[in-house]
């Protein structure tokens, strides 16, 4: 048998060692993290659902009427009319024919990919995108190639040369790029798909309940209709505060889902305690919008207080907010002592951003108090002179 120790080792002397740590409280802007009370700049618990009153009530209402396991797959029988109802109400708020639910976002973005392409299939994805997207294309045996990020003319070049009429061609794309904050150039996307006879797909994880003005997500933020993007992905776990995901199209497309997705068929249907606590969720983010309006103020104020402090932050509208730092040890380092100084801010290295990139990745949520901010922003200049 392999010894597994040495590559261990290794990754610790690259300072890419993992290591879990953990939470005794709700997901909320004060946490106690490894036996610390500290103010938690990381989670993407974006509008503050994860802890809602409302929500836990209605999640151990609904224990109370279907118990706590669904007990099978959603083909079996364990697709609950909760279920159903949270995807007919997620199809009619994000304006699709259809959505279907799936247990975690990572798998939907296999199933999606499995799905719908073989290995005569093109496949072609940001550079930066989500882990779960790229796994999805490789997985699928398509020809997969990457190009470069949020750059449309980089993936038409890709595109034209394909030479294959009868292939599909897939584009998967974030909304919101997850480790970077900046949002896909969808409106030249869409148009590039529709002339080169490409399926779009957007993975919304960050965008949904976060982005438009009611938070529709992406494609309300640039007032684009479901034509333009022909496959819509979110997940439940962000700015919804539950767990899971949808995806939402056509009635074909969420048909051929049943029948082909394997992530989707070979697995146990998420509680349905969770489904009903996301249909609250959602009549949450309809009925009080001032918890979206509070993360869009906590945003801005969040970037005038780094101008103030002569922080470089990026050029990011949305609620991730990175601090690029560059190297591994320093960004691990000043995490480090911003834990120590009472603020949980993640150090993300290589090999989730790319080498060189490592950065601060600071979450904002509705849940913080402009004093919260001002702490963090005014603890961290000291911090980033190079030790
Ligand atoms: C979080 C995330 C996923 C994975 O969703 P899970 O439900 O956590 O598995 C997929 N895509 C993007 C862009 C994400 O940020």
């Amino acid at each position: 048998m392999k010894n597994l120790r040495p590559a261990l080792e290794e990754k610790k002397r690259q300072h890419r060692y993992r290591k879990r740590r953990i939470i005794n409280s709700p997901q909320q802007a004060e946490i106690i993290f490894e036996n610390k009370n500290v103010i938690s700049f990381c989670s993407n618990d974006y509008l503050g659902f994860a802890n809602h009153p409302q929500l836990k009530q209605t999640t151990c209402d609904a224990i109370k009427k279907y118990g706590v396991g669904s007990g099978s797959a959603h083909l079996v029988n364990g697709h609950t009319m909760a279920h159903h109802q949270l995807e007919q109400e997620l199809a009619e708020f994000t304006g699709y024919p259809r959505a279907i639910l799936f247990s975690t976002g990572y798998m939907a973005n296999l199933g999606l990919c499995q799905a719908l392409l073989d290995k005569n299939d093109f496949v072609f994805e940001d550079r930066l995108n989500h882990a779960s997207l790229i796994d999805g294309g490789l997985i699928s045996g398509a020809r997969f190639q990457r190009y470069l990020h949020n750059n449309v003319d980089s993936l038409q070049q890709k595109i034209s040369k394909v030479e294959k009429p009868t292939a599909e061609k897939l584009i998967l794309t974030d909304g919101v790029f997850s480790m970077d904050g900046d949002i896909a150039n969808l409106p030249a996307l869409a148009t590039l798909c529709k002339t080169s006879d490409s399926w779009l797909m957007v993975d919304d994880a960050h965008g949904f309940g976060t982005l438009g003005e009611t938070g529709k997500g992406c494609l309300q933020h640039f007032s684009l209709s479901n034509n333009d993007v022909p496959i819509y992905m979110a997940t439940l776990g962000k700015a919804m505060g539950t767990a899971g995901a949808f995806i939402a199209g056509s009635d074909a497309l969420i048909e051929t889902i049943i029948q082909q997705a394997r992530t989707y068929i070979y697995t146990t249907a998420m509680p349905a305690a969770i489904a009903e606590a996301t249909r609250c969720s959602l009549k949450l983010l309809q009925n009080e919008p001032e918890h979206l309006q509070k993360l869009k103020r906590n945003i801005t104020y969040f970037r005038n207080c780094c101008e103030q402090t002569g922080l470089n932050i990026e050029n990011s509208q949305t609620a991730i907010q990175p601090l690029i730092i560059g190297d591994e040890k320093q960004a691990v380092r000043i995490s480090q002592q911003l834990f120590d100084a009472g603020f949980l801010v993640t150090a993300i290295r290589p090999p989730t951003v790319p080498k060189g990139t490592s950065r601060l990745r600071i979450t904002l949520s509705a849940r913080h108090s402009r004093a919260h901010i001002d702490a963090l922003t005014a603890a961290l200049p000291a911090l980033l002179k190079p030790a």
